[in-house]
């Protein structure tokens, strides 16, 4: 299958590979964004391809990882209205709260669906007009288009028993977190396609001049992985720090324009909390004023959500490079993705379910 079969041609791979070990003269820490990526290069043992001291840390691109505990028990508490239909996306239904899951809300009786899109929640609402139906609306750049449109179509129609509960981070204010911290390690980074296929890549600019670090916008299949690697280390051994594209079959510098003009009308930036991470400023968006009236944050009396994360799980650490999901002693034991005691042990991007499906092997002891 054309842009399948070539970027996962092991002779490419072979070749890619070689050309690393070659030039790479000393160790580099390499931070793939995307969860997408980090379950590519474990389906795949990239890692294990790769030479010993060129170390792929996992970065905090999965959206259902960093989507704060906060959100969820909101999720949960407004599922247990009798008067609310709760729309999410599957993956969320099993991550943990600070008490429950949205999976357990549904088993006590919560009006809790699954939709694949958001179109999916407004059409719930228009077929129930005497319910509010509310849609989690979580993601990266990647899902704000669509998640904006809805709330503009619901606006257009003047539809007043849909809102959305959103939790949107943006991906280049996190990297500039991870640099400016003083325990970041990462000297290179392979951004993430999907993003910068929304976004395109003039933001990632700024980045690699304030901190004179090389990026690579970077694809999902092995190859582009590979190649992605290849070009960093390509600058790093001759101490370049540049943007570069690797993922041009589906990245244009300028982005989507028409997507990124219907996100500008209905969302504007806002500081984010990450789970497990914190807030980070300006690293999120927020429904505009005149969708104040979509926003249930503002149309539900919630009242205050400040809850701790769990002491035992470091995804936070996992997520900003530090460790890996073996390193943390619950991995495979006591937490598994039936059993998840955080997001990454749940979510299809998660970097422990990664782990854990590909490498069950090297369980924590
Ligand atoms: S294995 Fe489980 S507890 Fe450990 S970091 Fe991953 S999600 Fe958290």
């Amino acid at each position: 299958m054309k842009y399948l079969d070539e970027y996962r041609d092991r002779r490419i791979a072979r070749a890619l590979v070689a050309e690393i070990v070659e030039r790479a003269t000393r160790p580099w820490v390499l931070m793939e964004i995307c969860g997408g990526q980090t379950h590519t290069i474990m389906r795949y043992g990239l890692d294990e391809l790769l030479p010993r001291g060129i170390e792929l840390v996992h970065g905090p691109g999965c959206p259902v990882c960093v989507t704060p505990l906060e959100t969820v028990d909101k999720a949960i508490a407004l599922a247990l209205r009798p008067d609310v239909i709760l729309v999410s996306y599957g993956d969320m239904l099993r991550v943990p709260g600070s008490r429950s899951d949205l999976f357990r809300a549904k088993a006590q009786g919560a009006d809790v669906r699954i939709a694949y899109t958001p179109t999916e929640a407004v059409k719930i609402a228009r077929a129930n007009p005497d319910r509010k139906v509310v849609f989690l609306a979580i993601g990266f750049e990647t899902t704000a288009p669509a998640n904006a449109m809805v709330a503009w179509q619901a606006r257009r129609e003047g539809l007043t028993n849909f809102s959305m509960l959103v939790s949107h981070v943006l991906v280049p204010p996190a990297i500039r977190a991870l640099m400016v911290s003083s325990t970041n390690r990462v000297q290179g980074f392979i951004a993430p396609g999907h993003v910068c296929t929304v976004m395109g890549c003039r933001e990632y600019e700024d980045l690699v001049r304030d901190f004179r670090i090389p990026i690579v916008v970077g694809g999902f299949e092995p190859v582009d992985v590979l190649e992605a690697v290849l070009m960093l280390i390509r600058q790093l051994e001759s101490g370049e720090a540049r943007m570069e594209n690797q993922y041009v079959r589906s990245v244009s510098y300028e982005g989507n324009r028409p997507a990124q003009k219907i996100v500008a009308e209905v969302f504007e930036v806002a500081d984010q909390k990450w789970r497990g991470i914190g807030m980070i400023p300006r690293s999120g968006l927020r429904l505009r004023e005149e969708y104040a009236a979509y926003d249930a944050d503002r149309i539900f009396d919630l009242g205050e959500f400040t809850v701790d994360e769990p002491a035992e799980c470091i995804s936070a650490q996992i997520l900003q490079g530090l460790k890996k999901p073996t390193d943390c002693p619950a991995f495979g034991m006591r937490c598994t993705p039936e059993n998840p005691l955080g997001a990454p042990m749940v979510s299809s991007e998660g970097a422990c379910a990664a782990y854990y499906h590909y490498r069950r092997h090297k369980v924590a002891s």
